[in-house]
């Protein structure tokens, strides 16, 4: 797991991202379909292709402002309710990660980053949103977990989401009828958290 900077990569680590939220944006936008409005596929794939092509831009920026670019992009690209959301956590890690973040600092700043977007999304955990992912991701980075593990606290939690009753977003709409169906939010932080923890592991 990495340690310092100088061995994270960020745009390794975007275009994993941009490659598997492309590569699953018809998952998403089902998933989105059966409790939502079905544009979360959509939404998600055209912000981090524009993260994807801001990369050569922000090329030598030192982390925490490339991570607020990434925030700002993706406020400004998503759209919907998701989009807000993903920008405060980016924005949110790029403000409180200094320059040379070690293990601690990720920890330190996941965990307010988690709480600015709970802030904004009026919302907390148990909820059927994002957020039942990102928790157990920062309590496993936390708890000294290895990038595979966190891989796999984010898949089990996004699956972990089908049987709750949603009670935030378009899906909370449907009450009752939203049981039985994994949160699309939290399938696409999974997926961002697994091609990041892939990344790592490689040595990017
Ligand atoms: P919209 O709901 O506006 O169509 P998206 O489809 O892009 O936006 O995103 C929906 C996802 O956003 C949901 O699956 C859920 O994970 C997340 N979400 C929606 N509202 C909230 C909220 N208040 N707090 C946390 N996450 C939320
Ligand atoms: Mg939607």
């Amino acid at each position: 797991m990495v340690t310092t900077t100088d061995r994270i990569d960020i745009a390794a680590l975007a275009i994993a991202v941009a490659d598997t939220i492309s590569a699953h944006a018809e998952e998403l936008t089902a998933l989105d379909q059966a409790i939502g409005d079905g544009d979360h596929g959509l939404n998600m794939k055209r912000g981090f292709e524009a993260v994807r092509a801001e990369l050569p831009a922000l090329a030598g920026k030192p982390l925490p402002d490339t991570l607020k670019a990434v925030g700002t992009k993706l406020v400004m690209t998503v759209g919907g309710a998701s989009g807000p959301l993903f920008g405060t956590l980016f924005m949110t890690l790029g403000k409180e990660l200094p320059a040379d973040p070690d293990r601690a600092d990720f920890v330190a700043a996941l965990g307010k980053a988690v709480d600015a977007v709970a802030a904004r999304g009026k919302s907390q955990a148990g909820q059927k949103t994002m957020l039942d992912v990102l928790y157990p991701v920062q309590q496993a980075l936390a708890g000294g977990r290895s990038a595979r593990e966190i891989a796999d606290v984010a898949d089990a939690a996004a699956e972990a989401t089908r049987p709750i009753k949603a009670m935030r977003g378009r899906a909370s709409f449907l009450g009752d009828r939203s049981i039985g169906h994994v949160d699309a939010g939290a399938r696409s932080t999974a997926l961002i958290v697994r091609a990041i923890a892939e990344t790592l592991e490689r040595g990017a």
